[in-house]
Parts: structure tokens; sequence; C-alpha cells
């Protein structure tokens, strides 16, 4: 990681090192808007809603005019990326279930 901030210094605003994953350490699901009104678009028109979760790493191409988002946000057990921590800051985040202490 120190080698890759070295080499691209010059591009670097940030570094971020949070426990992304404990926001989510309370609760066994929320439910994410990934896929629904959350995507990352690639440069050859690709569309993911997240790309760590099979059913929502395919949501079409927007250079092929087909986009296929989800109808209700997707029940997730698996948020402890660094997009789940993003999309639970700007307020999109629905979380359930918290866990029994
Ligand atoms: S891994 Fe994160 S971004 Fe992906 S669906 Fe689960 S909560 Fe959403």
């Amino acid at each position: 990681m120190l080698a890759l901030q070295t080499a691209f210094s010059h591009l670097i605003t940030e570094v971020r090192e949070e426990d992304f994953a404990s926001l989510f350490n309370n609760h066994s699901h929320v439910r994410c808007p990934a896929g629904k009104t959350y995507f990352r678009i690639w440069n050859d028109g690709s569309v993911q809603g997240c790309p760590y979760i099979p059913t929502l790493n395919d949501c079409g191409n927007i250079k092929a005019r087909r986009l296929e988002p989800r109808e209700n946000m997707f029940r997730c057990s698996e948020a402890k990326y660094c997009d789940c921590y993003t999309i639970a800051m700007l307020g999109k985040m629905v979380f359930e279930s918290p866990l029994q202490q």
C-alpha cells in the first residue's frame, strides 16, 4: 500500500483508514440501494450495483441503452466494504435486525 501511495502520490487527495466494517457490527442485515438507486458506471458503459454480490454485478450497459435496476432494496448480510460505508454515510442504507448483546 505504501508503494502505491508513493507511486501515485500526485493523484491522491485523501487517504482513509477507518474500520469501515465497524458501522455494521450490530446489524445482521442491511437494506442496500445498490442496483436500485446506487450504481457504478464504468468507461465501457457497464453498470454494476455492487461488484461483491454476484446478483448485483450486472445491471446492464448504458452504451447499449440497457439498464436493469432492481425494484427493491437488496437485503445484504455482506456489508463490510468501502462502498457500503459510503452508501451508509450518504444516509441511503437501511439498518435492520440489531443483534442482541
Ligand atoms: S456489499 Fe455493501 S454495497 Fe454491496 S450490496 Fe452489500 S451492503 Fe450493498
